[in-house]
């Protein structure tokens, strides 16, 4: 039988729009539950661009992706909100006003009222089709993203891709590691020039093996450890490379997949909302953030904060229906963070 958690709202997707959606729900005492299709918060902020400053959030004039996350992750701490991580939400029923989603993982959510934040989509990275590639991915041996260089010091890497991310990475990891092959299937690379600038000198001062045109063909270790990378070129001919690591980057994909399939007359991109409650076409279904789109939207995360705020006090009605919502502002709410919300 399924796991089955139930909530007052459901809030699909953790990025910026999601987790303030959080907030805001908590604020208006009631439960919610936010999932992810990836491993950590953040959408966007965490997975494209945490360190890169962000200069039009309102009152910070200039804060990175990940510091974002971080505080927006910091408000909504005192609620202690249950996270499902690493679920990807496929489909959804509905009986008798109350909803029921199940995720990849068949995990079932019972819950009154559906916010999709969910950006583009469920987005995540292109993985090279190599057998057995999981048991090397579940090690970390081979990995998409890099969150601490110091993993690599003194090791042999095999990094996979021709533009900016995979060559930014070789250049940046070329004093730490023992040894970097650069593998692409085309002869040249598609980066910023001053990066073939230094790539080549890093070529020539020996930090930095270029293999080239060549695919990978298939891994090899134990235990999910790897030990030898295989490339193939284009006759076929074939080379092993000694590797603790594979980074393939090869871009990232989004995908809104199954909920374009839920009947709300979106595109294959964006869900069309009433801009006064992010109410879907379907009652009871919301969507904020760069998801949602109605006339003069703004895809910036200050919108999707708003979004937020209008779509928990749209379902406040849906969860407490004989209670009047009266509307109160933070200040007189009390400080979340010292509990000491009036009950
Ligand atoms: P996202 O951040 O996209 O998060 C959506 C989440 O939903 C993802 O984590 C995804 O995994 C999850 N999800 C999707 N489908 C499912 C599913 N079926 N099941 C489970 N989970 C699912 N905006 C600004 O305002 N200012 C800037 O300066 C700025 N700079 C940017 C720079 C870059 C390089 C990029 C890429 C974007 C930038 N943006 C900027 C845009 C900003 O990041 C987005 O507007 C913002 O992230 C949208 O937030 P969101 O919460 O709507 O969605």
């Amino acid at each position: 039988t399924p796991a089955i958690t139930k909530t007052d709202v459901v809030i699909i997707g953790a990025g910026p729009a999601g987790l303030f959606a959080a907030f805001e729900c908590s604020m208006l005492k009631m439960s919610c539950l936010l999932v992810d299709a990836q491993a950590h918060i953040g959408g966007q902020c965490s997975a494209l661009y945490p360190e890169k400053p962000i200069f039009d959030i309102p009152a910070h004039p200039s804060i990175s992706g990940e510091e974002l996350v971080n505080a927006l992750e910091k408000q909504i701490e005192p609620f202690s909100i249950p996270r499902l991580l690493g679920h990807k939400v496929e489909a959804l029923t509905e009986s008798h006003k109350t909803f029921y989603l199940t995720t990849h993982k068949n995990h079932v959510i019972e819950t009154k009222a559906v916010i999709i934040a969910a950006g583009s989509g469920a987005f995540g990275p292109n993985r090279p089709p190599l057998k057995d590639i999981e048991t090397f991915e579940q090690t970390g041996s081979v990995r998409y993203f890099i969150r601490n260089r110091k993993d690599f010091t003194g090791k042999h890497l095999v990094i996979a891709g021709g533009g900016d991310s995979a060559l930014d990475w070789a250049l940046t990891l070329k004093d730490e590691a023992a040894s970097i092959a650069l593998i692409h299937r085309r002869e040249r690379f598609r980066a910023a020039p001053e990066s073939l600038a230094q790539l080549e000198r890093a070529v020539e001062e020996g930090k930095i093996t270029k293999v080239v045109p060549y695919q990978l063909s298939a891994l090899t270790g134990k235990n999910g450890q790897l030990e030898t990378v295989e490339i193939v070129d284009l006759d076929g001919n074939k080379k092993q490379l000694a590797a603790d690591y594979l980074l393939a980057f090869f871009g990232l994909s989004a995908d809104l997949g199954p909920i374009a399939k839920w009947g709300l007359e979106c595109t294959a991109t964006h869900i069309p909302v009433t801009p006064s409650s992010c109410e879907t076409t379907h009652p009871g279904i919301y969507a904020i953030g760069d998801v949602a789109t109605y006339p003069g939207k703004i895809k910036l995360i200050l919108q999707g904060f708003s979004e937020a705020a209008m779509a928990a006090h749209a379902i406040y009605p849906r969860v407490f229906p004989n209670t009047a919502l009266h509307f109160e502002y933070s200040t007189s709410k009390g400080n979340p963070a010292k509990n000491t919300i009036n009950a």
